[in-house]
C-alpha cells in the first residue's frame, strides 16, 4: 500500500468511523430536539403516577429539557451496570439515577456538580444483632447491589482494614430487593442510600439503620466520556447552580423525600369531629353536585374529606389544590378554571371519578366497581390494570377489590413492578386511600340512617348496617 493511500485510509477512518468524530452534545440535543436521559425505575428517581412520569430525577431532567427547549426522552435501565454501559455506548446524554460520586466513576465519566448529598447506611432488622461499627460487619451476611457505590465502599474497607470482610452482590435488582432480603431474614444487613431508605422505610417498618457507613457523599449526574460533552456539562452545572440559588432544588427535594406515607391515616375521631364542624357548610353543595352526577352524596363527601378534609382552600406541596385536590392539568382537562372554588372542584372531581368508573371493564360489578374506580382515581388506570394482571397471574379473581388490594402494594416491589407495563407505583397509598374513603363513607351512611330512624344511642357494633361490617381498616 502506498504511503499516501495509507494516510488517506487513516483519515477516512478517523473522520468516518462512528464514535470518533461525534457532534457536540449540545448541538446534537438541539438538532434532534431531544434530551436523552437514562434513569432507574424507583420511587426516588423515576416512575409513572396517575398524572404520568414522576420522580425527583424525572423532575430535574424535565426542568433541564424545558430550559434547553427540547423534549425529554427518559428511559429506565435495570441495573447500575446497564446505566454506565449506555453512557459508554453514547446512548444517552445524561445518567440521572440517584448516582453517588465515586473516584473510580469520576475517572471514567464526566460528572456534574452535586445536586444532593447522602450517606450510605447499614440497615438491619429490629430485634436482631445491631452492628455499630465497621469491625462488627465481619461474619455477617451483607447484601449490596453490584457496581454500586456501596460495593465500592466495601471493597475499599476490605483492602484497607478488613481483609476478611465478605458480602453478596446482586447484579440485577434494586434497593427494594435488598430491603426485602433483610426483612425476610435471607440477609442480615443491607447497604442503602439514606435518601432511598427514608422513602422506603414505611414499607418495611421492621427495618432500621444500624449506623452510617460513610461521611456525606455527593449525588451527581454522569455524562458519557468525550470532549463533545464539555459544553453540555457546563450548561448543566449552571442549571444546577441556579436551582440551588433560587431554592427550587430544596423545594423539590422536600417534595420527593420529605413526605411520609402516614398522612392519610386520619383517625375516625377527627373525622367525626369534622363531620359536625365542617361538613354542614358544604353538605347542600355536595348533595347538589352528587345529584347532578348521579352519585351517592356520602361517597362524594367521603372522597372530598379524604382529599382535603372539606377545605376548599387546601393545597399540598405537590401543587394539587382545592376541595378535591386536583392537579392543574387535570383541572384544565375537566374545565375547572378556579380550583379553589368548592363547587367547581367538586364537579371536576365527580366527573373524573365517573370517567374512571366508565373506563373500567364492564364485568367488574358493584361494589367492587366503586372501590376500583377510586383506586384508579388515586393511582391511575394503568397501574390499577397492572395490579389486576398480577392478581390474575396469582390465579385470583381480578374482579374483586379484596384480591386486587392485596396486589397493589406489590407495585412498589421491584420483583413485581418490573414485570408490569407501567412499572413502579405507590400502590400501598392507593389501598389506604380507598380503604379510608370506604370507612368515611360508611360512617356517613350510618349517621344518615341513624338520623332518619332517630335511633336511641346504641352500641355501634350490635347495630351496624350490613355494609359497615365489611370494612376493616385492619386489612391495610
Ligand atoms: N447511589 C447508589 C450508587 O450510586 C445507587 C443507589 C442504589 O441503588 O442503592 O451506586
Amino acid at each position: 500500500m502506498s504511503k499516501t493511500l495509507f494516510y488517506l485510509l487513516m483519515l477516512a477512518l478517523a473522520l468516518g468511523t462512528p464514535g470518533c468524530a461525534r457532534k457536540d452534545a449540545l448541538d446534537d440535543i438541539e438538532h434532534s430536539g431531544k434530551l436523552r436521559v437514562v434513569s432507574r425505575n424507583s420511587p426516588t428517581t423515576y416512575y409513572l403516577d396517575k398524572n404520568g412520569p414522576a420522580g425527583f430525577e424525572y423532575e430535574l431532567a424535565q426542568r433541564l429539557a424545558r430550559e434547553l427547549k427540547v423534549e425529554l426522552k427518559i428511559e429506565p435501565a435495570f441495573s447500575l451496570q446497564e446505566i454506565f454501559d449506555r453512557l459508554t455506548r453514547h446512548e444517552a446524554h445524561i445518567a440521572a439515577a440517584g448516582l453517588t460520586r465515586t473516584e473510580s466513576r469520576a475517572a471514567l465519566y464526566p460528572h456534574t456538580l452535586a445536586y444532593d448529598t447522602l450517606v450510605t447506611q447499614v440497615v438491619y432488622r429490629a430485634g436482631k444483632f445491631r452492628p455499630r461499627q465497621v469491625e462488627e460487619l465481619l461474619g455477617m451476611r451483607i447484601v449490596t447491589l453490584a457496581n454500586s457505590s456501596h460495593a465500592q465502599v466495601l471493597q475499599e474497607l476490605q483492602q484497607s482494614a478488613l481483609p476478611e470482610l465478605e458480602w453478596e452482590e446482586l447484579s440485577e435488582g434494586d434497593t427494594m430487593e435488598l430491603l426485602e432480603r433483610v426483612d425476610s431474614g435471607e440477609a442480615e444487613l443491607a447497604l442503602i442510600d439514606s435518601s432511598e431508605f427514608e422513602v422506603q422505610q414505611s414499607l418495611y417498618p421492621r427495618l432500621k439503620v444500624a449506623f452510617d457507613l460513610t461521611e456525606e457523599q455527593d449525588m451527581v449526574w454522569y455524562l458519557p466520556p468525550g470532549p463533545e460533552y464539555s459544553g453540555l456539562l457546563e450548561r448543566i452545572n449552571t442549571f444546577i447552580a441556579q436551582l440551588k440559588a433560587t431554592g427550587e432544588l430544596a423545594r423539590l427535594r422536600e417534595l420527593h423525600f420529605g413526605h411520609t406515607e402516614g398522612f392519610s391515616r386520619i383517625s375516625s375521631h377527627t373525622f367525626t369531629r369534622k363531620m359536625r364542624s365542617a361538613l354542614p357548610r358544604y353538605e347542600a353543595l355536595i348533595k347538589r353536585v352528587a345529584k347532578e352526577y348521579q352519585l351517592d352524596w356520602q361517597l362524594l363527601a367521603a372522597i372530598a374529606y379524604q382529599e382535603s378534609h372539606w377545605n376548599p382552600r387546601a393545597q399540598s406541596p405537590t401543587g394539587v389544590r382545592g376541595m378535591m385536590m386536583l392537579t392543574l392539568p387535570t383541572a384544565r382537562e375537566l374545565g375547572v378554571d378556579n380550583r379553589l372554588d368548592a363547587e367547581q372542584s367538586l364537579r371536576g372531581g365527580a366527573r373524573y371519578y365517573k370517567n374512571m368508573k366508565r373506563r373500567l371493564p364492564p364485568d367488574i360489578k358493584e361494589p367492587d366497581r366503586t372501590w376500583m374506580a377510586l383506586a384508579a382515581y388515586n393511582i391511575g388506570m394503568g397501574h390499577l390494570e397492572d395490579a389486576r394482571i398480577l392478581t390474575e397471574r396469582d390465579g385470583s379473581d381480578p374482579h374483586l377489590w379484596s384480591e386486587v388490594m392485596q396486589r397493589l402494594p406489590l407495585l412498589q416491589k421491584s420483583a413485581h413492578y418490573k414485570t408490569t407495563r407501567y412499572g413502579y407505583a405507590r400502590g400501598r397509598e392507593a389501598v389506604t386511600y380507598v380503604q379510608n374513603i370506604r370507612h368515611y363513607y360508611n360512617i356517613l351512611q350510618w349517621q344518615d340512617i341513624s338520623q332518619q330512624q332517630a335511633l336511641p344511642p346504641v352500641e355501634a357494633s350490635d347495630h351496624l348496617p350490613a355494609r359497615l361490617g365489611e370494612v376493616s381498616l385492619k386489612a391495610l
